[in-house]
């Protein structure tokens, strides 16, 4: 790499050093011609030589907030997803020991009830793909993409790769660690926590709280009531019973917009091509994967290799997901084609937009815990379309118009967008299948917040964190926004 740099600014290797790569992204704009763009990290023994590609390093700002006393070493945080776990670890740089509650199960007896339900059926509604130890990235393709790049989301990566994570993860431009990866990395947080004097309360719901002079005075966990000093919430954007809860006793949240739409499912060896030029290139670069823009709606949480899952929370509903191993080795990859709604399309009820996504998951359960597909050609053709068609889909799939399931307006939308995508990847649909509703694309509620403080509006001791507060959206800009909160805590 040195002799590289050395050649491309004409200046002998001996005059640098690498720090390290800051970024490498693969550039495959000239087709069966890829090629890597790093950005890197130089210290020289001298002034650096004028060259356009060189410029002063600037480091991240780093933002200071300012620091929260307490007394009691233990708050409680709810919720086990990136957000509480790395609130938790951000907590114990400081000695405090906060308690972490979740209404779902240790990973392994999680793992469990995702299989059966997957095999046999069985929802259990507080243990499932979107609740439970890890949160609801644990069955995810783990890739950990952020939009946001400033010191909190650095520190996130840093502390993945301490807990076993592939170094690389700091400067890719796609990273990823799949649902093994992310597995793994949840088991050691929970070791390492405990071994720092935390404690894990599992199969144990937050069901309630008292407001007294805009504080939260008690907490209903597991049915006991508790009076926590310092109270987090890291919900998720599946919480709707805890939201409805907290809007009722008075804490103030507010409907966001969000996206929905569907699935679609292709053979990675035609994406490989799109992308690659020739599919052969994936020996060396492993499976490929896209991400489209355009004005009605977007590509969104491509899952290349991997599998499309049904990752219900809630009984007698479906809503679709993506999920892939390290390894992305599968034959199929599938992406979220998805549409942004907001209260032109739901209405402008706090609970409009959750009652679209609701409506939808419960329209989609017909044949149980299967879920609604066809082929992407019949959908643009508003067509029943065959019986015949495949898909990873776990548990499985069924037969359907999906014009039939979304509003029209919705369902337009996610044509235009399809068309858009067939005209940048030509055959873009021609043997794609879709698979539907994708609804949790992101919170449809905001528990609102202040803007330094970071407490709820209504609450000087509650702290919402991390997707279900409508404030982050993804693994680890969720988890960055826990660890910017736990941070801040020191004992008095
Ligand atoms: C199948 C799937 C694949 C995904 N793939 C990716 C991906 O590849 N990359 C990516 O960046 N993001 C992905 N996501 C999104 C990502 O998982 C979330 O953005 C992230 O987990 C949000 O973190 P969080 O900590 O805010 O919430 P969550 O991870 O949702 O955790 C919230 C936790 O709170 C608990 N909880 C909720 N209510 C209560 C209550 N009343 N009492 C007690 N506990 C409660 C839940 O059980 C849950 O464990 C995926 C999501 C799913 C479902």
């Amino acid at each position: 790499m040195a002799e590289k740099v050395a050649k491309e600014l004409h200046i002998p290797p001996s005059t640098f050093i690498i720090n390290r790569i800051i970024h490498k992204a693969l550039d495959t704009r000239k087709k069966n011609y890829p090629v890597f763009v790093y950005t890197l990290e130089l210290e020289f023994s001298s002034s650096p030589p004028n060259h356009p590609d060189l410029s002063e390093f600037k480091p991240l700002k780093i933002e200071i907030p300012p620091p929260i006393f307490i007394n009691n070493p233990h708050p409680y945080i709810i919720g086990m997803g990136p957000a509480g776990l790395f609130c938790a670890l951000a907590m114990v740089e400081n000695g405090i020991q906060p308690w972490l509650f979740d209404r779902g199960e240790p990973l392994e007896d999680r793992l469990i009830k995702v299989q059966d339900f997957w095999q046999k059926g069985i929802l259990d509604e507080n243990s499932n793909i979107q609740f439970g130890e890890g949160g609801a990235g644990t069955f995810s393709d783990g890739k950990l993409t952020s939009r946001r790049n400033d010191a909190f989301t650095q520190r996130i990566f840093s502390e993945l790769i301490k807990f076993g994570a592939p170094e690389e993860i700091a400067y890719e431009a796609l990273p990823h660690m799949g649902t093994d990866g992310i597995q793994r990395i949840v088991k050691r947080i929970r070791e390492y926590l405990l071994a720092k004097g935390c404690k894990f309360h599992y199969r144990t719901s937050l069901t309630d709280l008292v407001l007294k002079e805009g504080k939260v005075a008690q907490v209903a966990l597991g049915n006991q009531w508790q009076e926590p000093e310092i109270f987090i919430l890291a919900l998720g954007n599946a919480a709707r019973d805890t939201w409805k809860m907290l809007y009722e006793r008075g804490i103030t949240l507010e409907a966001k917009p969000f996206a929905i739409g569907f699935r679609i499912e292709q053979k990675q060896s035609d994406i490989n091509r799109w992308i690659y030029g020739n599919e052969q290139w994936a020996e060396v670069l492993g499976a490929a994967s896209y991400r489209l823009t355009c004005k009605t709606g977007f590509t969104f949480c491509m899952c290349p290799g991997g599998k499309v899952i049904v990752a219900s929370s809630e009984k007698n509903t479906v809503v679709t997901n993506g999920m892939s191993f390290s390894s992305r080795e599968g034959d199929a990859g599938n992406s979220a084609i998805v549409t942004a709604v907001n209260a032109n399309d739901y209405g402008n009820g706090i609970w409009d937009g959750m009652n679209l996504q609701i409506s939808l998951e419960n329209k989609a359960f017909r044949k149980g815990y299967l879920a609604p597909a066809q082929k992407a050609k019949d959908f643009l053709q508003n067509q029943n379309g065959s019986h015949n068609i495949h898909s990873t889909c776990l548990p499985g799939i069924y037969p359907f118009n999906l014009n039939n399931l979304f509003p029209i307006a919705i369902s337009n939308r996610l044509s235009s967008t399809l068309k858009y995508c067939n005209h940048i990847f030509p055959e873009f649909y021609t043997n794609s299948i879709l698979i539907a509703p994708e609804t949790r694309t992101s919170s449809p509620i905001k528990i609102l917040r202040k803007k330094n403080e970071l407490s709820s509006l209504s609450a000087a001791n509650l702290y919402p964190i991390g997707e279900g507060s409508g404030y982050s959206g993804g693994i680890i800009s969720s988890a960055a926004d826990g660890w910017r909160l736990g941070e801040r805590f020191r004992i008095r």
